[in-house]
């Protein structure tokens, strides 16, 4: 059983837990309650623009951002990261305090904080960007930012009663 990652990298799901034997995602309401949240936040996330980029440049000049395409942190705490600003997120993670909020869904405002104040990785400390153990396995892997089979669908299904009854959080963000 490997860990893939789905439409952005960073957060990781056992594959057996998101696919079936044929590659498909399977129902959000056959899977563990954590990884449906998991799931559902990330599709809400991909395609739009990186945080850091977002805020360099404001929603006036959103052209002028990066769509992301790297996520940390926790539902309900993501961090949205372009590959320029990745660099920074992890500086600020492993070097500048950024760990001691792992877990929380207070490491995204206080990354923001430590952007917003000149926060920056060091020139050149993108060359010592995160090895993945293994490369990223993406069965039907989304040939573009956007794409996440069968998921788009089943979401646009959802009546309020299924959202409730499925205890997904969506806020923050339109279904
Ligand atoms: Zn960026």
């Amino acid at each position: 059983m490997g860990k893939v990652s789905i439409g952005l990298r960073g957060w990781r799901f056992d594959e057996d837990e998101v696919f079936d034997a044929e590659g498909e995602l399977r129902e959000l309401g056959k899977m563990e309650p954590d990884t449906r949240q998991r799931i559902v936040r990330l599709s809400a996330f991909i395609g739009e623009p990186c945080d850091a980029c977002f805020l360099e440049h404001g929603q006036a000049d959103v052209d002028q951002c990066n769509v992301g395409a790297v996520i940390y942190g926790e539902p309900l705490g993501e961090v949205l990261l372009c590959e320029d600003h990745e660099a920074d997120f992890l500086y600020w993670f492993r070097e500048d305090g950024g760990s001691e909020f792992k877990g929380e869904t207070e490491l995204r405002d206080r990354f923001h904080e430590w952007f917003m104040k000149g926060g920056r990785a060091p020139e050149g400390y993108a060359g010592l960007e995160h090895v993945d153990e293994e490369p990223d396995r993406i069965p039907d892997a989304p040939e573009r930012a956007g794409e996440i089979p069968g998921l788009e669908e089943e979401l646009e299904d959802l009546d309020d009663d299924d959202i409730e009854a499925l205890d997904l959080d969506l806020s923050e963000f339109d279904v």
